[in-house]
């Protein structure tokens, strides 16, 4: 059959009928509707980058179902090679459903050789990037920001110590003194706190 659009589709019999899909989803009348492959679509299939990224069934799914508001989002992706190495949908954390937003990290490389470049030229080269990995524009977004997280990362350490100051009784932790993640800032308190404790006992 062909659609408005002009190109040749089929409509698929989920093998589900649709019985789990909430009423509101498209997928629950138990059939969808798909484009045939074209060379685009192979060139997704193919993609190195969305194969390791472990998404190029989602984008290739995404292209093909004619119907856009069918949702096969993932939650989050891990990229490589390309300056972007983390997407998450900010929107699908408890209690931000309402309006849709993604978070972008850049790559470490990436930020530091573009720290001092205009906001305007940083906004353009993430968003194309991004704009390229998901396979959607992302330009005409409703609101964009930039922050550059200047201290977010140290140099990696060979080892570290709890900082304690016995004689001045004073001490310091965070994820500072291990790496910047959560689970360094809780090891960092940890240690800390065993430490201290040695010393009191
Ligand atoms: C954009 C972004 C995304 C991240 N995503 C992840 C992730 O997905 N997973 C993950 O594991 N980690 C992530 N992190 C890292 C994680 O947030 C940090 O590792 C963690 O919050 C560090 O905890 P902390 O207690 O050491 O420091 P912080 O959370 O920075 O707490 C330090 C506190 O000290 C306060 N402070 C600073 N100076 C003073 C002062 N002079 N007087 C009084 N108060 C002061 C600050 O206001 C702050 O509240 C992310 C960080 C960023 C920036």
């Amino acid at each position: 059959m062909a659609n408005e659009n002009k190109f040749p589709t089929e409509i698929v019999e989920l093998p589900s009928k649709g019985y789990f899909y909430p009423k509101e989803n498209p997928l629950s009348t138990g059939k969808v509707e798909i484009k045939y492959m074209t060379a685009k679509e192979e060139d997704i299939l193919t993609s190195v980058n969305l194969i390791e990224q472990g998404i190029v069934l989602d984008v290739l799914l995404k292209e093909l179902i004619v119907d856009k508001d069918i949702d096969l989002d993932w939650d989050a992706a891990l990229v490589s090679e390309t300056d972007v190495s983390w997407i998450s949908v900010n929107s699908s954390k408890p209690g931000r459903k309402d309006n849709y937003s993604l978070l972008v990290h850049s790559t470490n490389t990436w930020a530091e050789n573009h720290l001092n470049d205009e906001n305007h030229k940083v906004i353009t080269h993430l968003s194309n990037e991004t704009s390229n990995i998901i396979n959607r524009d992302i330009s005409n977004a409703v609101h964009i920001d930039l922050h550059r997280w200047r201290y977010a990362n140290i140099a990696k350490l060979e080892k570290s110590e709890p900082l304690i100051d016995a004689k001045n009784k004073m001490a310091a932790c965070g994820d500072w003194c291990i790496k910047g993640r959560v689970e360094a800032a809780f090891r960092s308190g940890f240690d800390l706190a065993n430490g201290m404790r040695h010393l009191i006992n």
